[in-house]
């Protein structure tokens, strides 16, 4: 079907009438043998991609039926792990599963530790809920936009016990730096958890730490790919490669090579990478606060029902300018009773 090509206007109106003449009939035709060869390429394709051991088909279904292999590293005793569609289901008591003074005497986990401040967490690991689930993408991807990371847990470790950022509260980690243990972890008022490089089980190595809350691997300050501390990690620790537990690389983080304070280094600082999917049970069982009546009698050493800063321990110590309303460097049971809320003892 040859077009006759030409600049003058007569010679294209002559053009559209010689296609449009040609198309009613014999373009029909060709169209119809078009569309019954590509229905018969599209036939074989499938049949193909169906008998084929690497057809799309295949990988469907390794999504929805295998875990990561990398879940292998979690500890059994404290985690459950499991599919859920497309999902991945994380549930932990929370519990870590090695020794730590937070444990509390008699604990066949417990650890001498003097040196830790106990008076900041004020209650022991088993006087808590500790629980957390995690419900992650089985396959997760990059997000176009990172994400902020927010108080509380923001992943679960292989020990069982949960990842905090390297905020403490709402401020820096470094106020809570006596209460860390020999393993970077603590009891803040609530569950246990690390903020550091947990010795315990990463020394310096590309042991697997956890996973976040958008779903990605999180391992220790050196790669398997290299065996050495990576070089090519964004702002969040995170790079593409292959692990001990992929042969295909994936995106993961590690723990940043930067010294926080004396050979420690922070978990996770940066934003997420991914889309974080943070859902947490209720929590139950929590024990009450001390009366403000418990408080005095705990404090007030010299009984003038003031307590002094040198008198007073743990949050109340942090916040003493803040509870001190009348700034007479005295705080009063009507002052305790006012505190904001991060004050201990605002009221049973
Ligand atoms: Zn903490
Ligand atoms: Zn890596």
């Amino acid at each position: 079907m040859l077009i006759p090509i030409s600049s003058t206007n007569e010679n294209e109106i002559h053009a559209y009438a010689y296609i449009t003449k040609y198309s009613s009939k014999k373009m029909m035709k060709y169209l119809l043998i078009i569309l019954f060869i590509s229905g018969f390429m599209a036939i074989t394709v499938f049949f193909l991609w169906d008998i084929s051991d690497t057809g799309f088909k295949n990988d469907i279904a390794e999504v929805s039926s295998a875990l990561h292999p990398a879940f292998s590293a979690f500890d059994t005793n404290n985690t459950d792990i499991y599919l859920e569609g497309t999902n991945v289901v994380i549930e932990t008591n929370g519990e870590p599963n090695h020794e730590t003074v937070w444990w509390g005497k008699g604990h066949k986990l417990y650890k001498e530790e003097p040196y830790v401040d106990m008076n900041r967490g004020g209650t022991l690991i088993t006087d808590e809920d500790n629980s957390f689930t995690l419900t992650v993408s089985s396959h997760p991807q990059l997000a176009e936009e990172p994400t902020a990371t927010n108080m509380g847990p923001i992943g679960i470790s292989v020990s069982g016990a949960n990842i905090f950022n390297d905020q403490e509260g709402n401020g820096a980690l470094d106020g809570a730096l006596s209460s860390i243990d020999w393993t970077g972890g603590h009891k803040g008022p609530t569950e246990y958890h690390y903020h550091l490089e947990p010795v315990a089980w990463s020394k310096d190595d590309e042991a697997l730490i956890g996973i976040l809350a958008d779903g990605f691997f999180i391992y220790g300050r050196k790669c398997h790919a290299t065996g050495e501390h990576p070089t090519d990690l964004d702002a969040s620790g995170g790079h593409i490669s292959t692990t001990q537990y992929t042969k295909t690389p994936e995106y993961h983080y590690h723990i940043i090579n930067e010294e926080y304070i004396n050979g420690n280094y922070i978990i996770f600082g940066g934003d997420y990478r991914g889309t974080p999917t943070i859902k947490r049970k209720e929590r139950k069982n929590r024990p009450p606060r001390p009366s403000i009546a418990e408080i005095f009698s705990f404090m007030d050493d010299d009984g003038d029902n003031l307590l002094s800063v040198n008198e007073v321990k743990g949050p109340i110590k942090n916040d003493f300018s803040i509870i001190d309303k009348n700034t007479d460097g005295f705080i009063s049971k009507e002052e305790l009773e006012k505190a904001p809320k991060p004050a201990q003892g605002k009221r049973r």
